[in-house]
């Protein structure tokens, strides 16, 4: 069962003087339970695909299948809800707020989800911080977290409202190899045992040949 289908998508950049193409006709099916890496070169075209994967972006042209359903035809309150509930972010910089708590970070993406309580939010929050690894730290700030401490944060916030699919743009990127190692395993064993699907782009070969499907971009076209 696919969780997110790209048909014959384009995305092409245009500034006044020059036009990029940045994905060149991508086909991809990303099926529940997988966990897939994708690598290239600089500027092949691999955050762009994670943006339009994660609603973010439109395509020039093609059509983003999210269950079946062609993205295009949601309303954009729909699309807003559909990027809060289905699907989890986690990035190279982690993206935390520095004077807000471990656990209020960690809460932020509830508080645009209507009908969930405070109580609910906290009960989520806490149970996301617990399979990271970080129920003692709750009550820590940012800036007192080490590097991989604070990718934990990130990918806790991204598992809070218990997405379909995580989106990790280069989430070892800021790490040193032991940090970045502990976080790699974190990504497994959330794969394997909570079967969350989850969308890597990496520059580490190692790390992605850990995971069951590599796919490897250049120029905006999937290579292999
Ligand atoms: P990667 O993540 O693989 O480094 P990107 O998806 O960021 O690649 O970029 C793909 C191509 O699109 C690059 O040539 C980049 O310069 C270009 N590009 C990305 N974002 C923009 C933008 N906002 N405006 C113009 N060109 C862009
Ligand atoms: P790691 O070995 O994972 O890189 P550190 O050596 O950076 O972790 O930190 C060890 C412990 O001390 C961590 O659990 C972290 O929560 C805590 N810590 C680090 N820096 C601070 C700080 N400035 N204030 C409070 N606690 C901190």
């Amino acid at each position: 069962q696919p969780v997110i289908e790209l048909r014959g998508i384009e995305k092409v950049y245009q500034t006044k003087t020059i036009e990029t193409v940045a994905l060149n006709h991508v086909n991809l099916i990303i099926h529940k339970g997988e966990f897939v890496s994708v690598m290239g070169p600089s500027g092949c075209g691999k955050s762009t695909l994670l943006s339009i994967m994660g609603l973010l972006d439109e395509p020039t042209a093609g059509v983003v299948e999210i269950e079946g359903r062609a993205v295009q035809s949601y309303s954009d309150r729909e699309l807003a809800a559909l990027r809060n509930h289905k699907i989890g972010f986690v990035f190279q910089s982690y993206h935390l707020i520095n004077d807000l708590s471990v656990l209020d970070n960690v809460e932020l993406p509830l508080l645009y989800r209507p009908g969930v309580s405070g109580r609910r939010r906290r009960e989520l929050a806490h149970a996301a911080l617990d399979k990271v690894g970080l129920s003692s730290r709750t009550t820590h700030f940012p800036s007192q977290l080490s590097g991989g401490q604070r990718q934990r944060v990130a990918i806790a916030r991204a598992l809070a409202g218990r997405p379909e699919l995580i989106l990790a743009d280069e989430p070892t990127g800021n790490l040193d190899s032991v940090m970045g190692e502990e976080i790699m395993e974190l990504l497994l064993t959330l794969n394997r045992e909570e079967g969350t699907t989850i969308v890597m782009v990496t520059h580490d070969e190692y790390m992605a040949r850990r995971t069951e499907r590599l796919i490897r971009f250049f120029d905006g076209s999937q290579v292999s």
